[in-house]
């Protein structure tokens, strides 16, 4: 039996190397401790992709997918490909389904859904929407006006 390894008391793989991107925006790659296959989308969490392989899926399909990842168990638990989907309408009628299918965001659940190809445009207007609710306002306030 081996060892076990430093992940597995951590729950943090560190990737063997320098990571493969992925055409679906995902990185691959193997851990260092483990040395079992690992997917990342920000290249600061990574999971396991144990009974996928991600390499030959994203050669073969290509595209957008969403994941359903375990939080806890830090490991992929299913990908769905969306690029027959007409529209972001039926991509979010699906993640609506997914999340309902997997109990996502139910108390006490550990699984997450992630797009693949949430787009740079969106997130940055999130973070636009972000910044303008702490900047100031412009307008004096009544207390200095007064004097
Ligand atoms: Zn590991």
């Amino acid at each position: 039996m081996k060892a076990l390894t430093q992940c597995w008391f951590t729950r943090m793989h560190i990737p063997e190397g320098r990571a493969h991107k992925e055409d679906d925006g995902s990185h691959t790659s193997w851990c260092r401790h483990c040395e079992r296959p690992i997917v990342s989308w920000d290249k600061a969490r990574w999971f396991l992709a144990d009974g996928f392989n991600v390499t030959h899926l994203a050669e073969t399909v290509g595209g957008r997918f969403l994941f359903v990842v375990d939080s806890l168990e830090e490991a992929m638990i299913a990908r769905y490909p969306v690029r027959d989907l007409p529209d972001e309408a039926a991509i979010e009628a699906l993640k609506a389904e997914l999340r309902e299918r997997h109990g996502i965001g139910k108390p006490g659940s550990t699984l997450e859904l992630h797009d693949s190809g949430a787009k740079p445009a969106e997130r940055r207007k999130l973070a636009d929407k972000r910044a303008r609710r702490v900047a100031p306002t412009g307008r004096s306030s009544p207390l200095s006006a007064s004097y």
